[in-house]
């Protein structure tokens, strides 16, 4: 694969901004990578690690003379982030971010950028339950979605530069206006985050009633929700503060559904119960059949003998 800009500038140095290192890296995409996360104590890592061509104690610096900067921060965090690099950035370059939601990033980035500089809003549909300048891996984008929300006046040629270097680090890219994006994201990610996120807190509970069974017998199900609910606490702060609209329009059809399920149950309708889990059991053969995930039984975990 061929050099797609000379130099790329991560701002924020996490899980996304040091997967795409190692995948740029991998395939060989940019001439240079230079890197600025806001801690001392991640920017030493980062030296430590290797992660990054360069590791600026600016942001400035680091998107000196950059042709891509890609903001990698928390959603709530993306304006102050902007304002800061805006008068250090290069007229023409690109300037775009990994944000879960879209909107919120357009309305805070947005006005900060110079005429002249290009910005195409993205998001990577990958990710794990952990952070830190250490957790990223160079095969995280590799078959999973990264749709990008280009400006409506916006120049196609920096969108289609931006296309080919996610391409380039193995994903699959599509394009999506901002509010869909925000809607089709509530029902896929933050509803289901929010959900796993109650339903360990009401086992937490009940925890401590019982003893600490609900960790013993965790892996009858509860333990794939203990997994999505230790993700970052600021991320999805940030991701429920501002996918507000969607998520409450998501989470009110999800109450309903689940008032019609208890009734179902309460009532003995059986038939009721097996046609919706035969409805449901069928989404999950369609993301199997997307490549989405692993036909393997329990995601393909490996049972240690004891
Ligand atoms: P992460 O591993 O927690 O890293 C976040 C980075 O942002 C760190 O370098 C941190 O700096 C910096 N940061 C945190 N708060 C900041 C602030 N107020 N001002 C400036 N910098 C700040 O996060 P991540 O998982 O890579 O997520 C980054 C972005 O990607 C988020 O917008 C998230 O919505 C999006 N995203 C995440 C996932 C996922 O599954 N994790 C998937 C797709 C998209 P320090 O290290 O110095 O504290």
């Amino acid at each position: 694969m061929s050099v797609i800009y000379n130099r790329v500038a991560l701002i924020g140095l996490g899980l996304i901004a040091s997967s795409m290192f190692w995948a740029i890296k991998r395939a060989g995409l940019a001439a240079e990578v230079t890197g600025y996360a806001r801690s001392p104590e991640t920017r030493d890592t980062a030296r430590r690690i290797g992660l990054c061509d360069r590791v600026c104690d600016s942001a400035a610096d680091a998107v000196d003379g950059a042709d891509l900067v890609v903001l990698c921060v928390p959603v709530g965090a993306m304006g102050a982030v902007a304002q800061d690099i805006a008068p250090a950035l290069k007229p023409g370059c690109t300037v775009t971010d990994v944000g879960s939601v879209k909107r919120a990033v357009i309305d805070a980035v947005g006005p900060h950028l110079p005429q002249g500089v290009h910005f195409v809003p993205a998001h990577p549909l990958a990710g794990t339950e952990h952070s830190g300048p250490e957790s990223g891996f160079a095969t995280l984008f590799d078959n999973r979605w990264c749709l990008l929300v280009p400006m409506p006046d916006g120049d196609p040629a920096a969108t289609d530069r931006l296309r080919h270097l996610w391409e380039g680090m193995g994903a699959n890219v599509d394009e999506m206006d901002a509010d869909h994006h925000d809607l089709v994201l509530a029902v896929t990610s933050h509803a289901p985050h929010l959900i796993a996120y109650t339903m360990v807190g009401v086992a937490d509970d009940l925890g401590r009633v019982t003893d600490n069974e609900v960790i013993k017998y965790s892996a009858s199900g509860f333990r794939d929700f203990t997994r999505i609910a230790a993700s970052d606490p600021t991320m999805w702060r940030d991701v429920f503060l501002t996918n507000k609209d969607a998520t409450l329009e998501i989470l009110g059809r999800f109450t309903e559904e689940l008032f019609t399920l208890q009734r179902a149950i309460r009532t003995g309708d059986g038939d009721m119960l097996h046609a919706y889990f035969t409805r449901t059991r069928a989404i999950r053969r369609g993301i199997l059949e997307a490549g989405q995930d692993t036909s393997a039984p329990d995601f393909g975990r490996v049972v240690k003998p004891d």
